[in-house]
């Protein structure tokens, strides 16, 4: 046990904490520190965990509601995931593409596959990839990662093109790090999947992922080694999710602490099925709709201004419901097989759970509210890593996350959208830019509206 990993998760404390009941009038004093907007300590996170009191449950979700618009509005952010290769070295018991599983075809594509798919999510309308590989190094090197990345950028398809490119690869070391981030990428993600040293090892057999060390202090060499962005996660139905939810709040702590700033986002993954996994058919501890909705509420009281991020592992109308509560970016129209998208025959990692695609999806958002967007801008003009939290903070959102969601929500309804969604999606803009308060900002996406019409592409704040 390396003595960093200790001072990450303090697994003692932890399980204290797991257990703590509060009175109503506590939880109550929680929630209106929580509408501040500044966070609240893991004890209260803990508070919050275990209620179950129906009433005070709904309390928790309209509180956490509040905190969602107040400092993100009914901005959703979309991106589409980019499975590159399903091999792997690792033994996770849980995964589809484990080493031991020999019911799935492997498949790396080559570069010409790898823009096959990308053109086929472009074609979508998406702008973001969340680019996803299987763990083996020898098979996703870092110098095929940049032939990929770089030829994606490069990718034009009419007026289609990817500006984000997110990464969820194995974890590096510093020096393979430094050399990533000259690959211009935006978020670096890799998921703890299990705070708990414990059943880590039981669902970890081998491999280097095996090595729980390793493991967490991927951020710390992240953070050395200069990348701005990093997102985590935990893989729910592992092992209790209040352990889990107060260990991940413990390690996003200590990277703020200790690097300036915390994880750009968080993700949610819970266990699906996978093909030849019994621990992903039956859950050791599979978490019910209800606390997921929980966990999803309590992280966004926790650490208001980080990216929750939700993916198409969850059923579409579960999703609705969960989008209320604090979930910033999510996935659509995706493929968790690679070659997926060009109607591959390639094992899935895990089964989707919403299968609408894109153009659905967005419609659904227009419809019901919110704002659909694909802006990458923030990193593009390096509003990145700490600069980007002190200006999320004084209220980053309204001012440009805002009028960039309606210039690139303008974009893909010109480009990409059936005729219905067009419809509802032109409705959605006249509404959200009627509630920009600032005249002269909204004079002048107006303008700037105008240029999209004209045929003018990629404008932003
Ligand atoms: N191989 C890399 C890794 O393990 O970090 C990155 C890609 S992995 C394909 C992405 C994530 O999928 C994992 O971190 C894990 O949380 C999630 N995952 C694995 N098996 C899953 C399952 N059965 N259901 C839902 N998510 C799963
Ligand atoms: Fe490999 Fe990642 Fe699946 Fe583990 S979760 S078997 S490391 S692809």
């Amino acid at each position: 046990m390396t003595t960093n990993a200790n001072s990450i998760i303090n697994e003692e404390k932890i399980n204290e904490l797991m257990d703590l009941n509060a009175s109503k009038e506590k939880i109550n004093e929680i929630l209106n520190k929580a509408l501040l907007l500044k966070g609240i300590s893991m004890e209260e996170a803990a508070f919050l965990l275990n209620i179950e009191d129906d009433q005070l449950l709904n309390q928790l979700f309209k509180t956490a509601k509040t905190v969602k618009e107040k400092i993100y509005g009914k901005r959703i952010v979309l991106f589409s995931p980019l499975y590159i290769s399903n091999y792997c070295t690792n033994n996770c018991l849980y995964c589809g593409f484990r080493l031991v599983n020999k019911d799935i075809k492997r498949r790396k594509l080559n570069i010409d596959e790898v823009v096959e798919e990308a053109s086929a999510i472009i074609k979508m309308g998406h702008k973001r990839v969340l680019l996803v590989a299987g763990e083996d190094m020898g098979q996703i090197n870092l110098d095929y990662v940049e032939e990929v990345i770089k030829k994606l950028y490069e990718l034009k398809i009419n007026k289609g093109e990817l500006r984000r490119i997110n990464i969820n690869i194995a974890p590096l070391s510093v020096e393979d790090f430094k050399r990533l981030k000259t690959f211009n990428i935006g978020t670096f993600q890799s998921f703890q999947e299990t705070y708990h040293r414990e059943t880590y090892k039981k669902m970890h057999v081998s491999g280097l992922k095996a090595n729980y060390d390793y493991r967490i202090e991927t951020m710390d060499r992240a953070f050395q080694a200069g990348l701005d962005d990093v997102g985590v996660g935990v893989l729910y139905g592992l092992t209790d999710y209040r352990f889990e939810v107060l260990a991940m709040l413990s390690h996003a702590d200590y990277l703020d602490k200790k690097y300036g700033t915390g994880p750009h986002t968080i993700s949610i993954p819970r266990l699906e099925p996978a093909k030849g996994s019994e621990v992903a058919e039956n859950p050791p501890h599979a978490v019910t709709d209800k606390e997921f909705k929980k966990i999803v509420a309590v992280l966004r009281l926790a650490v208001p201004y980080t990216g929750l991020i939700l993916t198409t592992r969850e059923r579409a109308d579960f999703r609705r419901e969960v989008l209320e509560l604090g979930v910033s970016q999510m996935s659509a129209g995706s493929r968790t097989n690679p070659g997926g998208y060009c109607e591959d025959d390639s094992a899935e990692q895990f089964e989707v759970g919403d299968h609408r695609g894109l153009d659905e999806v967005i419609k659904e958002l227009s419809e019901t509210g919110y704002l659909p967007s694909f802006c990458t801008s923030c990193y593009r003009l390096g509003r990145v890593g700490k600069d980007f939290m002190d200006l999320a903070k004084p209220g980053l959102i309204q001012k440009f996350c805002q009028p960039n969601a309606i210039l690139t929500f303008k974009e893909f309804l010109e480009d990409y959208a059936s005729p219905e969604t067009r419809q509802a999606g032109m409705e959605c803009i006249q509404k959200h830019l009627a509630e920009i308060n600032d005249e002269k900002l909204k004079q002048s996406v107006n303008k700037k509206l105008d240029r999209i019409n004209d045929g003018e592409r990629d404008i932003y704040i």
